[in-house]
């Protein structure tokens, strides 16, 4: 225990579970976790989701579409925990290279390790492959915006490489924050159809379900249960980051938990709200071409 110069304690906070020094403040909860319940809390909240929303089905086969970076590692390591599971349920990767310089060498380095070490079996597609170019020859042509070509493009490939695997479900590892983003760009968009959408849908294309199993935890939790399982890597970011609209709405929700502990969370379970109210009132909405709108970030 350490003592401050003045005489106060300097100990840390004591985890709430067990004791144990916490290495981690839920604000919106008023908990303490120590690393072990932590980890272990983010496992159990994304089997909750998984039992609530009946994301994961007798007989599924799970593609995950897997980038390499923090979100998707931590997804497949939890659903490598999960999966096989009661049912037969089966479990493999996909990595996406758009073909951009400099950035998808190193995550897609990262994913192949990943799926190696957990026994998954992954396969790659590149926008060479399905596109015919890499999105900086796109960018570099003035073909579009490069989130915008990257998201319409990447969907098409991880659905095309989910049906060549007979897929019954793509699974990405979009987390709380990114859902709320998207409710705040769509309520910014007036994207009336985007923004009355469920949470879970069963898409219409193939047949082939998108589930987001860590819709529920914070990034910030994803980014720590990397760094405490040992599979979190540092690593570059995309140089066309911040073009995207998505970095302006993040700070704006940024700054909403920051000043109003658990917002996020507030914003996403709203928005869950409105949507069953709209579908329950048989809404159909005056934005019937939404659905066709920028595709970014969408898988
Ligand atoms: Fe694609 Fe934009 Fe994400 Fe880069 S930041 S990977 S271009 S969606």
């Amino acid at each position: 225990m350490m003592e401050a110069k003045h005489g106060r304690s300097e100990e840390p906070p004591a985890c709430g579970l067990c004791g144990s020094p916490a290495v981690y403040l839920d604000r919106a909860g008023h908990r303490h976790l120590c690393a072990d319940h932590l980890v272990q809390d983010i496992g159990e909240r994304v089997r909750r989701a998984i039992r609530e929303y009946r994301l994961i089905r007798p007989g599924d086969r799970l593609m995950v579409a897997l980038s390499g970076g923090k979100d998707s590692t931590a997804l497949l390591h939890l659903l490598s925990g999960i999966v096989p599971g009661p049912g037969g349920v089966t479990l493999e990767a996909v990595t996406i290279d758009e073909g951009i310089a400099g950035y998808r060498e190193a995550t897609m380095s990262v994913a192949r390790e990943m799926a190696a070490s957990l026994g998954v079996r992954h396969r790659t597609v590149s926008f060479e492959e399905v596109a015919g170019s890499t999105l900086d020859a796109m960018v570099a042509a003035g073909a579009g915006r490069p989130c915008s070509l990257c998201g319409v493009h990447r969907r098409r490939a991880l659905l095309g490489a989910a049906e060549e695997a007979g897929a019954t479900a793509v699974a990405t590892g979009h987390n709380l924050d990114d859902e709320a983003q998207t409710v705040v760009m769509n309520a910014f968009r007036g994207d009336l159809p985007r923004f009355t959408r469920p949470p879970v849908r069963d898409a219409a294309e193939g047949g082939i379900r998108r589930i987001k199993p860590l819709f529920r935890i914070p990034e910030k939790e994803v980014a720590l249960y990397g760094m405490l399982t040992g599979i979190f890597r540092e690593l570059p970011e995309c140089p066309y980051a911040g073009t995207a609209m998505r970095s302006e709405v993040r700070r704006i929700v940024d700054r909403a938990e920051l000043l109003c502990p658990g917002a996020m969370e507030r914003i996403v379970r709203g928005q869950e709200e409105v949507a069953a109210v709209w579908r329950a009132g048989g809404g159909t909405g005056p934005l019937a071409g939404g659905e066709k709108r920028d595709q970014e970030r969408e898988l």
